[in-house]
């Protein structure tokens, strides 16, 4: 192998409510560091607004280990908003994203590594072959929603992608030009483009605590992905609407005709009432389709920071640091 001595690599971890994890990660992370002594490492963890001791602990390993860096926030912003953050104060040539919970296997950097090296990559992004220990429901509308995106939307969204994958900086700082308020990783990730190799794991559960995501907030992060996208739903709830009218115009014209033939009983009201419901129930869905991507826009419009810095070890927020280039410093 050639000598690439000196190549500076950052690994973002967000980390909420995980000091029961951050150990355990910190401890496989020292084993695959030490296995890549010609890498400088920087363990940048994100502290997403936790109420445990995760803040704590990460101070004590950052006076312990100086590459153990931190940024926390003043309140929980979301993963989304962690991986941001750490991406924008990530200084080296080859910046990891990972979880902390031990489901994005460290072992797996050192192979991601060698890819970027001697193959013509850009980004080496991982997905889970399984879905085994998740809960059946979960998976099915897992399922579901990675087709149905993959339908309407340009740009693929890779089915059990996970957010662990190893970029150079010419990738990361295509994704930082890309300060939209309303994330979806897997979709920005995809939509800069470059080459991208896909490396297949068996899933993992987690190692220590539990998931942070309920149902619900998976649904409402999925409609993220779906109106961050795809605007087909703004065109699905045009085409029903006119599908609607034409449909009526029929009804109407089937209605004058017997009216004028037969007379005008005055039956029927029943099959009226049904009609007007599910019109009205249509119109109104169609207006919540409308809702959701004007909603987006309201706050994209707004030019609200993604995430807000209470404290860190790497210098104010927006700080240049070095090795560091930004394009865009909105949040
Ligand atoms: N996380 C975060 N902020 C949140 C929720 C999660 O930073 O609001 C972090 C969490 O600490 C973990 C990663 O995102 O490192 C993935 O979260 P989790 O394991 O709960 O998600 P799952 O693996 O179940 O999809
Ligand atoms: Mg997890």
């Amino acid at each position: 192998m050639k000598n690439y001595a000196g190549s500076r690599m950052s690994v973002v971890v967000p980390c909420f409510n995980e000091e029961e994890a951050i150990p355990v990660y910190y401890r496989a992370m020292c084993r695959v560091m030490k296995d890549m002594p010609e890498v400088e490492f920087e363990l940048l963890f994100v502290d997403d607004g936790s109420s445990d001791s995760t803040l704590e602990l990460l101070k004590k390993m950052n006076e312990e280990d100086k590459r153990c860096q931190y940024l926390s926030f003043s309140r929980n912003f979301g993963k989304e908003a962690a991986l941001y953050a750490g991406l924008k104060s990530a200084s080296g040539d080859y910046v990891a994203t990972m979880d902390v919970d031990m489901q994005d296997p460290p072992g797996l950097l050192p192979e991601m590594y060698r890819i970027l090296l001697e193959e013509d990559y850009d980004s080496v992004a991982t997905r889970r072959s399984t879905r085994t220990g998740e809960p059946r429901l979960r998976s099915f509308l897992s399922e579901s929603f990675y087709k149905f995106i993959n339908k309407i939307s340009k740009t693929e969204i890779v089915n059990g992608a996970r957010d662990y994958r190893l970029m150079k900086r010419r990738m990361v700082d295509a994704v930082l030009g890309m300060s939209e308020y309303n994330r979806f990783s897997k979709g920005i990730f995809e939509w800069v483009g470059f080459r991208t190799k896909w490396l297949e794991f068996q899933n993992v559960g987690r190692c220590a605590g539990e998931t942070k995501w309920s149902v619900k907030k998976l649904f409402f992060y999925s409609l993220e992905g779906i109106t961050g996208f795809s605007v087909a739903p703004l065109s699905l709830a045009a085409v029903v609407g006119v599908i609607f009218c034409i449909l009526s115009f029929f009804m109407i014209l089937v209605i004058i005709v017997r009216t004028v033939v037969w007379g005008d009983p005055v039956s029927g009201w029943p099959s009226l009432a049904c009609i007007i419901f599910m019109v009205s129930g249509i119109q109104l869905f169609c207006m919540g389709i409308v809702g959701q991507y004007l909603s987006k826009t309201y706050l994209e419009t707004k030019h609200r920071p993604i995430f807000i810095l209470k404290e860190s070890s790497t210098g104010k927020e927006g700080e240049k640091r070095k090795g560091a280039v930004y394009e865009k410093t909105s949040a």
